[in-house]
């Protein structure tokens, strides 16, 4: 059974994981990758990038909105004044059946009961949007729905230096407070064989430029994706550039290797050498140990799932992270026990860091 018209709008395929913890509502604002190069990434392949018009998204905030006023209908009918629980959803989906199967409701249920405080624009580069148009949307929405704190969305560092300041600093001020930005790497090297379209370099000026408009900065590094030729460069550079950037988050998504991408072909060629598990391990141990920021240090994706010696999780997978420098210590202790489990990973002598001693690496 089709959702109605009035109750329908798109999403996107993804979202940070941050922003499923806090059941951010999905606006989809445009769709797919217009980059969609990236040698690790498929997620968008043979898909046609897409703007959609202010009138589109509106449509979508107002369909949301729709939900909203007639769940809230049915509860003050009810006598709940207004409150969502289990028992006004069911009686809200026995008059409108036809939204049991669809993406809508649950989404905009899961939303209300977490408070409706955030929102996550999507799809993979929302900042490609021309100001003017952002601007009209983040009004719109922040108008519709005045329990929001926190709009985020995911943003290409590409764009982030292509923008003038002066647009960033107005779609901030429209209310976009936190962009997620796929950094990768910091070596150039890496990012040229992985084809991100930037460097190093110009991940700094993104980053700044990003903090100085007054975005929280979110930034997603990868563990592996240097493989085993470019791995010491990859974790120096990487640590190098998130120390001149200084975000807010830094989050760690380990390389998987993905059938259907460049690195997976160049892997079956024998081109590329993806490193083990305990190997993305130790790097994010070398990494860690250089990083001298103050910021949230995190590893809220699911590919980082290292075990202790007992089994359990070795690292917390909370949306906050650690806290550096603080936690910086407890963290490379943690990550120490995790790589006591391959004795072929060993602390250089003296030196905070570690070096692989094991034969043939
Ligand atoms: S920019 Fe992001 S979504 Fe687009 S190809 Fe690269 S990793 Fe994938």
């Amino acid at each position: 059974m089709a959702t109605p018209a009035r109750y329908a709008f798109p999403v996107g395929p993804i979202r940070p994981p941050s922003e499923g913890g806090s059941a951010s509502l999905l606006i989809q604002v445009t769709r797919n990758c217009h980059w969609n190069r990236c040698g690790f990434c498929r997620l968008y392949r043979g898909e046609r990038f897409e703007l959609r018009s202010p009138a589109e998204v509106k449509a979508d905030i107002d369909a949301i909105a729709a939900i909203c006023t007639e769940l809230r209908a049915v509860s003050d009918e009810m006598g709940r004044g207004g409150g969502i629980d289990r028992e006004v959803a069911l009686a809200f989906l026995e008059r409108e059946p036809a939204l049991r199967t669809g993406h809508e409701f649950p989404l905009v249920y899961q939303w209300l009961l977490s408070g409706g405080r955030t929102a996550f624009l999507q799809d993979a580069n929302t900042l490609i949007m021309p100001a003017p148009r952002l601007v009209e949307i983040l009004e719109y929405l922040r108008g519709t729905f005045p329990s929001l704190v926190r709009v985020t969305s995911y943003a290409r560092a590409k764009t982030l230096c292509q923008k003038e300041p002066e647009d960033l600093a107005r779609v901030r001020a429209a209310g976009l407070d936190r962009l997620h930005v796929g950094l990768e790497s910091g070596d150039d090297e890496v990012l040229a064989h992985v084809d991100k379209g930037i460097t190093g370099a110009g991940h700094i000026q993104a980053g700044r430029r990003a903090r100085a408009a007054g975005f929280q900065l979110s930034e997603y590094w990868m563990p592996g994706l240097g493989g085993r030729e470019l791995s010491e460069q990859h974790v120096r550079n990487t640590a190098r550039v998130l120390n001149e950037i200084s975000p807010d988050y830094i989050r760690t998504r380990p390389y998987l290797s993905l059938p259907g991408t460049e690195l997976h072909a160049a892997a079956e060629r024998g081109e590329f050498e993806p490193l083990g598990p305990l190997e993305q391990l130790f790097e994010v141990r070398r990494c860690v140990a250089a990083l001298e920021v103050t910021a949230r240090v995190c590893f809220d994706h699911c590919a980082n799932d290292w075990r202790a010696p007992d089994g359990v999780l070795l690292l917390r997978q909370d949306y906050e992270g650690y806290q550096f420098p603080a936690e910086k210590p407890a963290l490379l202790a943690r990550i120490d026990a995790g790589l006591s489990r391959d004795p072929g990973l060993r602390p250089a002598p003296g030196a905070g860091q570690r070096a692989r001693t094991r034969a043939g690496a």
